[in-house]
């Protein structure tokens, strides 16, 4: 409960942030703009241009083109109500006005991007002395292979190995070298 009163706080203060931003650069204060930031401030997690207006539709039953979405969310930005990642080759956003900070670990074979929080990794980012630098915010994103993509990797080697055991039994040295060949692969994906 006062989870939920605490983000209806958030909700009405980014209105009012927005609504300022709107103002001061002479931009229209349209119902549009208004339902996506609130639909916005009602997730959690990340979205895209799509997912995003899939629950405009859905959820919020308000029917707004992919360009409104996608103007609205430049406003956004450059309000600083919210942040784009680059995870990769896709891009994602987040709300990030009043939001706990938090990383972000990138799986580099299926895509997955999860969460997570440390706070003395932050309290060593934040402290950091910059040379003639005055830091206001950063990213942090760690790239690797999640535990579901480790998982095939090593089913995939345990299966290439049996597969070589077999062979060698058997003397067939054209089949060896092609499944030496595929382990070197896998284990250029490794790193
Ligand atoms: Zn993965
Ligand atoms: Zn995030």
């Amino acid at each position: 409960m006062v989870e939920k009163t605490r983000n209806m706080e958030v909700r009405e203060k980014v209105k009012q942030l927005f609504t300022e931003y709107l103002t001061k650069r002479k931009h229209r204060k349209t119902p549009e703009r208004y339902a996506i930031l609130d639909m916005i401030y009602s997730l959690t997690g990340h979205f895209n241009i799509e997912s995003l207006y899939t629950m405009m539709e859905e959820t919020a039953k308000f029917r707004v083109s992919r360009a409104t979405l996608y103007n609205t969310l430049i406003l956004l930005l450059d309000a600083h109500l919210v942040v784009k990642h680059q995870f990769g080759t896709v891009s994602q956003y987040e709300k990030c006005f009043d939001q706990v900070t938090h990383h972000h670990m990138i799986c580099t074979q299926c895509g997955k991007v999860t969460e997570f929080q440390n706070a003395q990794l932050q309290a060593d980012i934040e402290s950091a002395k910059l040379t003639r630098f005055k830091q206001t915010h950063y990213s942090l994103y760690v790239y690797g292979l999640c535990s579901k993509c480790q998982w095939k990797q090593n089913m995939k080697l345990n299966s290439l190995k049996r597969s070589k055991d077999k062979l060698a039994r058997s003397g067939d040295s054209k089949g060896m070298k092609a499944i030496n060949k595929k382990k070197t692969e896998i284990n250029i994906i490794k790193g």
